[in-house]
């Protein structure tokens, strides 16, 4: 099974990609996770990316194209994927298309999960992920709830960033939910709701 994740940032799809990954044995492409590694990494990738990430902005369609087609060439993907945070743009969408052609391969889905966005500034602005294990927590934890370890704040999380990314989709990525409508392949999912019951409702719309 191959998915498209979609849905503002904060929307939940990380959360619910891992969900995916560990039910279907996925392999999980998140753009976010590939880059913000890049930056870490102090790669030239990451020189590059840091730049649009702190402003709440896309980095190029054309450097994140070559980071997922190069993914999608490893054994992994071949089982079965998950794309988390891409494609963010039409010219990244038409490009999906155009790689998974050549592979001769298809997307199955593309879930949007939808969240007010209201909702969303609350709950980005209030993330906190820990540095050991990657579990999302909030400003609510002292630790991380799963391994103690010591919780952080995404930089892009910090309100003026959160609303200039909130924008950024609205005008760049929420266009691609009637793209994909247009291919039969949207599946719409609210998203304001417990973790458990979204992913039910995303694993009845997938059976
Ligand atoms: P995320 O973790 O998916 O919210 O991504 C964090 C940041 O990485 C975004 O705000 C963008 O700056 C960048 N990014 C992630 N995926 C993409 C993409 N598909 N196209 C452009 N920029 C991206």
């Amino acid at each position: 099974m191959n998915i498209v994740l979609l849905g503002a940032p904060g929307a939940g799809k990380g959360t619910q990609a891992a969900r995916l990954v560990a039910e279907y044995g996925l392999a999980h492409i998140s753009t976010g996770d590939i880059l913000r590694a890049a930056v870490k990494a102090g790669t030239p990738l990451g020189l590059e990316a840091k730049s649009f990430m702190d402003k709440g902005e896309l980095v190029p369609d054309s450097v994140v194209i070559g980071l997922v087609k190069e993914r999608l060439q490893q054994e992994d993907t071949k089982s079965g994927f998950i794309l988390d945070g891409f494609p963010r743009t039409s010219t990244q969408a038409v490009a999906l298309a155009s790689e998974l052609a050549e592979l001769g391969r298809d997307i199955d889905a593309a879930v949007a999960v939808q969240v007010d966005p209201e909702v969303i500034v609350k709950r980005l602005t209030s993330r906190r992920l820990c540095k050991e294990c990657g579990y999302i927590g909030s400003e609510s934890d002292a630790a991380c709830p799963s391994c103690e370890g010591e919780l952080y704040q995404r930089d892009d999380d910090k309100p003026e960033t959160v609303r200039n990314r909130l924008e950024v989709y609205e005008q760049s990525t929420a266009p691609l939910i009637e793209y994909y409508r247009g291919s039969d392949l949207l599946v719409e999912v609210d998203g304001d709701r417990p973790v458990d019951e979204v992913f039910s409702t995303i694993q009845e719309a997938l059976a």
